[in-house]
């Protein structure tokens, strides 16, 4: 059975399952992760709307709207799940889609919810059908529809369930049916985070680590983490250790170069991974348009990890875009790799947007 913990809000160490292939679940990402929505840095608009969703839910003393968190992975959707019961002094409990094969598997979860309690749902994209279909009136009405037996002497039951939140995270809004999707009350999507706010996250967290930073050396890891707090904490992990065993253990500036360097950790901060992806398209498929199966194919990976975790960031730098016929290069692309644009890179660009959408799942909504 796929059950995981229960905890309760005020338990000093939330233990969130995996949020993504890269999820950390070691004691220091734990020790990391902020345990209160006032510690979470950045993600502002977010944060005000879910505070005065969860300030109104606690003056009525009822239970606080489903909540529906996406984004690319590493963002916060599992800190703020785990941060949002704690506000409210109300028990967690935490599943993971993927684990959710069948309605009696989610059944556990919805018997034990207690009043005002909280069911975070991780990669709620993942849910089958079926499973799907058994929430919608646990969502919306408090109750469950139950068959008991088999052929003709199969009957439903009708539960009724304590009123309680499902707060889901997905990377992909796009692959949720609009029936679930419209049971979330409040939607929100996780945008990465700027300069000043990484650099805030490394302050805190190395000396959260007790290790000293040079304010430059922080701002230089932030640079060096692709928007997004989870990569941010494991390239300080990395840099300390580095300092450890490389220098007196201190972070200089000199000493997260050397580090970054040593983890081809490149000027803008992509790792071997993105430039693999970016110089396959270039070197492979003439910088595009390439649909994105043909360059997971090649690079031998699985579309999902590039379309989650390299290709969002990607995008957002405008090294690549999506065009309708697929993946390809900009001119900004082409330089990042160091290779002369086409001259008639623009007018292909703008051929291909005019073509309509054929490509398969959407980013995000
Ligand atoms: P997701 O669930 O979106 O994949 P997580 O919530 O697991 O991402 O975040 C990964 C790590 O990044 C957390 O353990 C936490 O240390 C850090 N983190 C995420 N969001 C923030 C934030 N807003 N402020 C500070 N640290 C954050």
């Amino acid at each position: 059975m796929s059950r995981e913990t229960i905890l309760s809000a005020d338990d000093a160490a939330p233990q969130p399952v995996a949020s993504s292939a890269q999820a950390l679940t070691t004691e220091e990402d734990t020790a990391l992760r902020p345990k209160r929505m006032e510690d979470m840095v950045g993600q502002r608009k977010v944060y005000e709307r879910l505070m005065i969703a969860v300030e109104a839910a606690q003056i009525r003393k009822e239970p606080l709207g489903h909540i529906l968190l996406d984004g690319p992975p590493g963002l916060g959707k599992t800190t703020f799940a785990t941060c949002i019961p704690r506000a409210l002094d109300v028990p967690l409990q935490i599943a993971s889609g993927a684990t959710l094969t069948a309605p009696k598997d989610l059944l556990p979860y919805l018997t034990q919810a207690s009043a005002g309690s909280v069911l975070f749902i991780d990669e709620i994209h993942r849910l089958p059908k079926t499973v799907e279909e058994f929430m919608y009136p646990a969502m919306e009405d408090f109750r469950i529809d139950i068959t008991l037996g088999e052929g003709v002497s199969a009957r439903t039951v009708n539960m009724t369930l304590k009123p309680f939140t499902i707060i889901g995270a997905t990377t992909r809004t796009g692959l949720l049916s609009a029936p679930l999707r419209d049971r979330f009350q409040v939607r929100e999507h996780l945008e990465f985070y700027d300069l000043t706010e990484l650099t805030e996250i490394v302050t805190r967290n190395a000396a959260k680590l007790r290790v000293e930073i040079e304010p430059t050396a922080a701002q230089k890891i932030a640079h060096c983490s692709r928007g997004t707090p989870r990569v941010a904490n494991n390239r300080l992990r990395w840099v300390r250790d580095y300092a450890t065993t490389k220098a007196d253990g201190r972070i200089t500036l000199s000493v997260a170069d050397a580090a970054l360097a040593m983890l081809s950790i490149d000027p803008m901060g992509l790792d071997g991974q993105d430039r693999k992806y970016l110089e396959t398209i270039l070197r492979v498929f003439q910088g595009g348009p390439v649909g994105v199966e043909a360059i997971a194919h090649t690079l031998n990976t699985a579309t999902d990890t590039l379309t989650d975790e390299v290709e969002p960031f990607l995008l957002r730098a405008e090294l690549v875009v999506r065009s309708p016929r697929g993946r390809k290069l900009t001119a900004a692309g082409y330089e990042h790799l160091g290779v002369t644009p086409p001259a008639d890179l623009m007018q292909s660009l703008l051929n291909d947007v005019a073509e309509p959408e054929d490509d398969s799942q959407p980013l995000f909504e």
